[in-house]
């Protein structure tokens, strides 16, 4: 299938789902996670008039954009290792997957201009899942305030791979929870606007539980590997 069908889908269930809770399409930004394809595809999903792009890992971050460059917005979503952040921090938009006080430290070091941050949040608990969690998260945030070089933009999750769907309401809505108080503290360090949340699996939920980035692979350029 290709891009431009497969974002004419998506853009067909966001639309339906903005209705069902009086929402903007417009306030949400879908992200194209690449990690499953090629450059090639990848250039596809920029022709189709995707202009953010995510990857998790630093290799393919690195061959996708040494390839596209400043054609796309870059995304990194997946856990970043500190020795390796001066490799891309100044390529890329937003970091969805700020998750500890060794990494903001290495990000305050490398970065040459104040960046927007996720601050990733392990809601689920489970224990493969990266992130701070549900209980620290609003600390972690508080201390953040010491590294200029960090805009807390908004909270990113990973929900769990379950098909109750109240279950991953639960999950989604928590998140908007501590969004919501955060945001609403008015920190200058942590404008807290944004969620990101929602994946090929549950990007439908997630937008209707306040969703403004998701983050889709699958459903949007497929898998080749
Ligand atoms: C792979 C990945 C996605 C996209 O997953 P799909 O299910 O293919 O849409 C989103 N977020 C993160 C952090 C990922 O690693």
């Amino acid at each position: 299938m290709s891009v431009e069908r497969n974002l004419a889908d998506i853009q067909q269930n966001i639309r339906q789902a903005c209705e069902s809770c009086d929402r903007s399409p417009e306030d949400i930004s879908i992200i194209a996670v690449t990690k499953y394809v090629s450059i090639e595809r990848a250039k596809e999903a920029l022709e189709a008039g995707i202009k953010d792009l995510g990857e998790n890992r630093m290799k393919g971050f690195l061959d996708k954009f040494e390839a596209i460059g400043g054609d796309a917005d870059w995304h990194f979503i997946g856990s970043l290792q500190s020795r390796k952040v001066k490799d891309i921090i100044d390529h890329i938009h937003m970091l969805h997957s700020l998750d500890r006080k060794s990494l903001a430290k290495e990000i305050q070091k490398r970065a040459s201009k104040k960046i927007e941050c996720f601050v990733q949040v392990n809601v689920s608990g489970e224990e493969s899942k990266h992130g701070v969690a549900l209980d620290d998260a609003e600390a972690f945030i508080e201390a953040l305030e010491a590294y200029d070089r960090i805009e807390v933009a908004g909270l990113m999750t990973m929900a769990p791979h379950i098909d109750d769907e109240e279950e991953l309401r639960g999950v989604f809505r928590k998140l908007r929870a501590l969004r919501d108080k955060v945001r609403d503290r008015s920190l200058p360090h942590a404008p807290c606007k944004y969620l990101s949340m929602g994946m090929s699996n549950d990007y439908v939920i997630a937008i209707e539980e306040g969703a403004t980035h998701i983050r889709i692979g699958t459903a949007l350029v497929g898998q080749e590997s």
